[in-house]
Parts: structure tokens; C-alpha cells; sequence
């Protein structure tokens, strides 16, 4: 307790006491969707038993035109009331509060059938809105404070009223989307009409003493989007017409801006939540990019809010208060907001989870249960494959053996981790070898092993990775090539001019690296928001600074080069790939595609484009950095087969070809499951 006194203090409501400050803040996760309750129930009692005060879901929608998409989750009928009790029950009973959270897509719904404002298309969804009519109007504000009478009767302890984030009821704040002349539209006070009756009908809808959060965009990042003056008349409003709590929405979904990507500085716009402070008698909850329980503490510390809300760290870790409250600060697994196995699943489709901890959202499926015969067990290799399986055998009561050639584990996580906006990926390392140490792994480091070392072991998994392909291009062996190694691990020098020979996730990361130099953004707040253009909203509308981004100049020229004729990036992930795009975009980066690749000489890189090979030309270089892709290191897991020994192998040491942290983690739980 002493470690997070702020963090870790109750918050009175009145009615109801919240245990601790901490939140966990909705996400769609898509279990709903699958029709499991049980397994929508076993999800969140996963985080109540962690200890979070309250949670709360991911968007239910209150009717057909509302929903994200058709057959989103929502609270319309009795089979839904008696679907969300299953969920309630099991929270109540592992001793946690939860909320629902109403969202209400607008504009934002993938649906023909969409309703808005006014019939102004987003340019996320291919459905311009219908435009509502006064009954149209009337019918939504009753769906959505029926919606939390249901979730009442469900038995929620409130529920959460989404009003940011570009959604239906932030649509009619802003003139770029509400262009109505009527009662709705028009002065401010008419567009924030339909957000304050929302709130005054759900509290009559649901009584006295049942939460409702209002969640409330303090700075749209979109042109033509709130002013602070009407965030702070909206935030007084919300709390006169009966809100308990006001959350913080940042951002619009449409804002050409990041707000939590992993390149956005941890805690990044708690200072847009800190000006609603003393000017609002309700508690203000702060949101995005938290996710350790010191930055937490010091947001909280520092008046920024009363309390915060963190969603993915849940995934990353249930038990990240339980932790805290233990003082086991360091064994929370750190949620390093990529968004590769939560976000880009949900707008791919799929499930969420998480890429540290495979067994988000599969509780009832990967289970991890203490072994009836301990096996002594090898493991070579100690990037995320080995250490996955480490971890997991060893919870489980194995006896662990982690080796590896390089003095220190984490595999290619330590390369990674020298890319600016990629300074999460410390922390990952530091908590393995936290938890390595915790759980009684025996690392044997610095020592190359061959296949007599791995004799008297009952089970031999072999995770050594990778190695770099090699593209076999006529003069790669100059001295004025170098290998993506050689640049972020090795710090070779690099000249002014570099031409960058392919354009996948290394690439773009190589590219990253030599624009840069001096202090990464993500580590700098002021200048990670002068580089995007993010200024104060009391200043300027919506946080947009007029002058627009304003990088540092280039620490060098690069080309960043591909085969393919294709879009630089469509293949990185579905929620991050535009900012890596925009990020070197905005360093003059010089994107080619197309080439072959004909020879390598002194002055640059000579390519030719089509199957014809026409058109040669050279690109200026005095630096070419070789991110080829990457083949299994297998010498190892081949020379135990050879001797008649069947190795479990993992990770990039099995398929290389679009490996990445998230599937040689997931694929090193699993094996250790079951071994
Ligand atoms: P590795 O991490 O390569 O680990 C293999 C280990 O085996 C190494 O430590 C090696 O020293 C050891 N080894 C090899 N041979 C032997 C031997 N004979 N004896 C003992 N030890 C041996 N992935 C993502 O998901 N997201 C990202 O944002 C991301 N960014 C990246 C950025 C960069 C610059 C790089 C290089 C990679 C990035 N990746 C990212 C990819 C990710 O790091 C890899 O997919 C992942 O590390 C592969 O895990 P692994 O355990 O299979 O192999
Ligand atoms: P990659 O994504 O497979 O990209 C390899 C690049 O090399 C491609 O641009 C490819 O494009 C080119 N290439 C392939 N064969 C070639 C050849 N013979 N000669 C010349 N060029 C060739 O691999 P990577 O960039 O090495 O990344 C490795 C893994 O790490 C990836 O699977 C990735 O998912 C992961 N990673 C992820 C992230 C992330 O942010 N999520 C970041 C970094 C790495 P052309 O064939 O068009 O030339
Ligand atoms: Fe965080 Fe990445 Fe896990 Fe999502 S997948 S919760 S961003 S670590």
C-alpha cells in the first residue's frame, strides 16, 4: 500500500465505495460476439479477482442502427438482460463492480442502416447517416436509456454512456458533423442538447444510486472539433443532468493524430484531463498510454485525476492492482501498446488477446494448471519464444534450463527496443528477467550450445530464431553495406544518405532509427506533441496547433526500397501501420517500390523497375542497410534430429516467414501448456 498510497485509496461515491482508483476502461473484445457468456463472465471475474475497482465493458449497443456493426452486442431483449446477468453474477461473486458501457456508433457504424446528425459520411465507414428527424432523435435518447435500465436490471453497477471518441453523441457537439438548424444543431447549446438529455433521461430511467459515467472527448484532435470552454460547459452540464463520474475520451476515431500507439509518451494527455480539475464536484477518470502503477501513482499524485482509467494493461496483466497492492510492482506484465493482438484482432475481425499474455480472452480455453509430473526441461534460445515457454513450464512446476549464445535474454526484443517509439519494449525485457528469477529458471547465458549439451533432459525445446536472408544482390559485400544488426544493435556508422533494402516491419523501424537522433519523442511530451501538432485546446480548437506538425529536420536522407509494386506498409498493423507511414512521411522519407534490385556500388544502390528491367536508375547512397526478412536458425534443432533426438522447436526457429513477437509468445505458452 505504501508504494501506490494515491492509487490504492478508496473513492466514496456517495452510494457506493470504489476500492481503488484504477479503472478498467472498456474495450471491445469480441467475446460477446461469440454467443459464450461464460466465457464473457470468466474474462472479467479474471480482472475482479485482480482487485480493479470497476469495470467496464466493451460497447453495447442500445439498438440495430447503433450497433459498430449488425449482430454487435446489445441490450435490447430479455435474452440479453438474462445473457449480461451471467457476467454480473460472476464479477459480484469474485468481489468487483462493473459497469456497461452504451455506445452508440452514429456516423462511425458499419451498417447501410446508420444514423448521425446530419448525413455527413466518415471517412472510416463506406455508410453515409441517415439523418435523424425529431421522432428519429427521440427514439435513440429512449433506446439508450432503456438500454441502462436493462443493464440495471441485469444486474450492472452502472454503466458507462460513451460520448467520445467521434461517436453518435460527440457527432452532434461539433458543427463538422452536426449541420442541423433545428433545436439540435446550430448554437452550442443546441448541439450539446442531445448529450445532456441522454444523461438527464438515463438517470430517470435507472435511479439514484446506480453509476453512470459520462465518457467525454476533452480534446477532439479533429479540424472544427470542441473548444475547452465547451468541453468544460459540456462537463457541467453532464454533471447538473445526473453523471457520477466523467471519463476521458482523446481523440476522435478519424484523427490523424496517435493517442495510444506505443510511440505516444506514457501518459501523454493526463494534463487535457488535469484542466476539467476543480471546475467539475464529480470525480474525473484520466486515460491513455498509462500502464505501469508508478506513472498511475503520479498522475493521480500530481491532481491530474481522481482516478485513472488503464484497458489494455488489463489484458496485459488481470492482476495489475493485486500486484500493486502486494508490492510487486515489477511482476506486472507490462502492456506495451502495440495493439498487435488487441486492436488490430478487433477492426481485423478476430478475437482479442494480448501479445505478452496469450491467455487474455482465453481463459476458459488456455488453461495453465499446476503439473502432476515435473519434467527437468531445456530451452535454447531466450527471445520471447524460450522465454514464454520458461515462464509458463516453470509456473507450472517444471524444472527449467534457459540457455543462450548472447549474455543477456530477450532475443531480437533487444534490437527492437533502440527504435525511437519503441521504448516499451525495455520494459518487456526487464520483466522477463523479473520474472525468470522469481520463478527459479536456471539460465545458462553466453555460451553457444550444441546438441551434446542437451543430453539428460526430458524435454529439448530449441527457440534459437533467426538470421537475417540474404537478398544476393551484386556487390553486397562492400563496406558501405551494412546489416539492420549492424545499425541498432552494433551502432555501426552510418553515412547521411542511406538507401534502405526492404520495406517490411524492420525496415521501417532501420528508417525510424536513422531519421532520429538525440532524445526519441516518445521519451520528450513537448516535442513528441510538436512533431504531431498537438498543442493546448484552451489555446486552440480541438488541441490542433495551426501550424500544423512540425518535425525535427531529418538526422538523414533515406530511401526505404521494395520489390513490390504495393503500398509502402499495408502490411504492418491494421491500427498502427498509417502512423509509421505518417512518421517517416513527415521526415522527408523516400518511399520506392517496384525495383529490382541490379547492383550495388559505390555511390548508391542501382535498380531497375518491371519484368523488363527498364529504366535504371541509381539511388544516391552512401550507407545501404540489407532488412531483407529473416530464415529459421535451425543448425541446432537439425543437428538433434540428426542424432535421433525430436526437439519441440518454436518461434522464428520454426517458420520465419511473418513471425513476430506475438505468435512466438503465444506458440511458447501453448507448448508449455501442455508439456
Ligand atoms: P529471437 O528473438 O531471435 O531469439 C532467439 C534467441 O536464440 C537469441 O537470443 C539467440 O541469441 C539465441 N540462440 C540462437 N542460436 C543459439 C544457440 N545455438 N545457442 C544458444 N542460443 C542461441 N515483433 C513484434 O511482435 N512487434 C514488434 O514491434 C517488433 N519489432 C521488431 C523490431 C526489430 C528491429 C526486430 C529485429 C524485430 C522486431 N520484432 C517485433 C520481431 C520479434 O522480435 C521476433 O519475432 C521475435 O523476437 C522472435 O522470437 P524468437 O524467440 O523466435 O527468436
Ligand atoms: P518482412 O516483414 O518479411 O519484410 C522483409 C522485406 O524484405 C520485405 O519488404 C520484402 O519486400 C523484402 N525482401 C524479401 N525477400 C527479399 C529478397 N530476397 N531480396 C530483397 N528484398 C527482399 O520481415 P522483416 O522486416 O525482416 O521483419 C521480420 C518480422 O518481424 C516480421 O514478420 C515482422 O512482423 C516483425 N516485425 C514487426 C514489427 C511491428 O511493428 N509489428 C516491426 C518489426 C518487425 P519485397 O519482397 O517487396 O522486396
Ligand atoms: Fe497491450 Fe499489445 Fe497486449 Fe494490446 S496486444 S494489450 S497493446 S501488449
Amino acid at each position: 500500500m505504501a508504494d501506490y498510497p494515491t492509487l490504492l485509496a478508496p473513492l466514496d461515491l456517495g452510494f457506493t465505495t470504489l476500492k481503488n482508483r484504477v479503472l478498467m476502461g472498456s474495450m471491445h473484445t469480441g467475446l460477446e460476439e461469440t454467443g459464450d457468456w461464460n466465457r464473457v463472465a470468466e474474462f472479467y471475474a479474471e480482472r475482479a479477482r485482480g482487485q480493479v475497482a470497476l469495470i467496464v465493458t466493451g460497447g453495447i449497443a442500445p439498438n440495430f442502427e447503433g450497433g459498430v456493426l449488425p449482430g454487435a452486442a446489445g441490450m435490447m431483449t430479455q435474452q440479453d438482460i438474462d445473457n449480461h446477468a451471467i457476467v454480473t453474477q460472476r464479477v459480484h461473486q469474485a468481489g468487483g463492480k462493473i459497469a456497461m458501457q452504451i455506445l452508440h456508433a452514429g456516423r462511425y457504424a458499419y451498417n447501410p442502416k446508420c444514423v448521425g446528425p446530419s448525413p455527413v459520411k466518415s471517412p472510416i465507414s463506406p455508410f453515409p447517416p441517415a439523418e435523424l428527424d425529431e421522432d428519429g432523435i427521440e427514439k435513440q435518447i429512449a433506446d439508450i436509456a432503456e438500454a441502462a435500465r436493462k443493464a440495471k436490471e441485469a444486474g450492472y453497477d452502472g454503466v458507462e454512456i460513451m460520448g467520445s471518441e467521434g461517436y453518435f453523441l460527440n457527432q452532434f457537439l461539433v458543427t463538422h458533423t452536426n449541420k442541423r438548424t433545428d433545436q439540435w444543431g446550430g448554437s452550442y447549446e443546441n448541439r450539446m442538447r442531445l448529450p445532456i438529455e441522454v444523461v438527464r433521461r438515463t438517470r430517470a430511467a435507472v435511479g439514484e444510486d446506480f453509476i453512470i459515467i459520462y465518457r467525454l472527448s476533452m480534446i477532439d484532435l479533429v479540424p472544427n472539433g470542441s473548444t475547452h470552454a465547451e468541453v468544460v460547459q459540456l462537463a457541467q452540464e453532464v454533471e447538473k443532468a445526473g453523471a457520477t463520474i466523467i471519463n476521458t475520451g482523446i481523440g476522435w476515431h478519424e484523427a490523424r493524430i496517435p493517442t495510444i500507439a506505443t510511440s505516444v509518451p506514457r501518459a501523454a494527455f493526463a494534463w487535457v484531463t488535469q484542466k476539467l480539475m476543480g471546475k467539475v464536484g464529480i470525480p474525473v477518470i484520466t486515460s491513455n498510454r498509462i500502464n505501469t502503477p508508478d506513472v498511475a501513482e503520479n498522475v493521480l499524485a500530481t491532481g491530474c485525476a481522481d482516478m485513472v482509467s488503464m484497458a489494455r494493461p488489463m489484458l496485459a496483466d488481470a492482476d495489475f492492482v493485486a500486484k500493486a497492492m502486494a508490492g510487486h510492482g515489477d511482476q506486472i506484465a507490462p502492456c506495451i501498446a502495440c495493439n498487435q493482438a488487441c486492436l488490430d484482432h478487433t477492426f481485423g475481425g478476430k478475437l482479442t488477446s494480448c501479445l505478452v499474455n496469450p491467455q487474455a480472452c482465453h481463459e476458459t480455453e488456455l488453461l495453465i494448471t499446476p503439473t502432476d509430473a515435473p519434467k527437468s526441461i531445456a530451452i535454447v534460445g531466450a527471445g520471447p519464444a524460450g522465454l514464454s515457454v520458461a515462464l509458463t513450464a516453470a509456473k507450472r512446476g517444471h524444472s527449467v534450463t534457459l540457455f543462450d549464445k548472447v549474455d543477456d535474454i530477450g532475443g531480437q526484443l533487444n534490437i527492437a527496443k533502440q527504435v525511437p517509439g519503441k521504448e516499451e519494449f525495455w520494459g518487456l525485457v526487464d520483466w522477463y528477467r523479473t520474472m525468470v528469477a522469481e520463478l527459479g529458471v536456471k539460465t545458462e547465458l553466453g555460451r553457444v550450445v550444441t546438441a551434446d549439451d542437451l543430453t539428460g533432459f526430458d524435454e529439448v525445446v530449441i527457440a534459437t530464431g533467426v538470421i537475417p536472408r540474404d537478398p544476393g544482390i551484386a556487390g553486397q559485400d562492400a563496406a558501405n553495406v551494412l546489416s539492420y544488426i549492424d545499425v541498432l544493435r552494433d551502432k555501426a556508422p552510418v553515412g547521411k544518405k542511406v538507401a534502405v533494402i526492404g520495406a517490411g516491419g524492420i525496415g521501417f523501424d532501420v528508417s525510424e532509427f536513422l531519421v532520429h537522433e538525440g532524445t526519441s519523442p516518445t521519451e520528450d511530451l513537448p516535442a513528441w506533441m510538436k512533431e504531431w501538432g498537438v498543442s493546448d485546446p484552451e489555446t486552440n480548437r480541438a488541441g490542433l496547433a495551426p501550424e500544423g506538425p512540425q518535425p525535427e529536420a531529418p538526422a538523414r536522407q533515406v530511401t526505404l526500397i521494395q520489390r513490390k509494386a504495393e503500398k509502402h506498409g499495408k502490411r504492418l498493423g491494421k491500427t498502427t501501420g498509417w502512423i509509421h507511414r505518417a512518421a517517416l512521411k513527415m521526415k522527408d522519407v523516400n518511399f520506392v517500390g517496384g525495383v529490382n534490385y541490379e547492383r550495388i556500388q559505390p555511390d548508391g544502390l542501382m535498380v531497375s523497375f518491371g519484368e523488363a528491367r527498364e529504366n535504371p536508375t541509381l539511388i544516391e547512397a552512401d550507407t545501404i542497410v540489407m532488412c531483407a526478412g529473416q530464415l529459421p536458425e535451425r543448425t541446432l534443432a537439425d543437428a538433434l534430429i540428426a542424432q535421433g533426438i525430436t526437439p519441440h522447436v518454436i518461434g522464428g526457429a520454426d517458420v520465419a516467414a511473418e513471425l513476430d513477437a506475438k505468435r512466438a509468445i503465444n506458440q511458447g505458452t501453448r507448448l508449455a501448456a501442455a508439456l
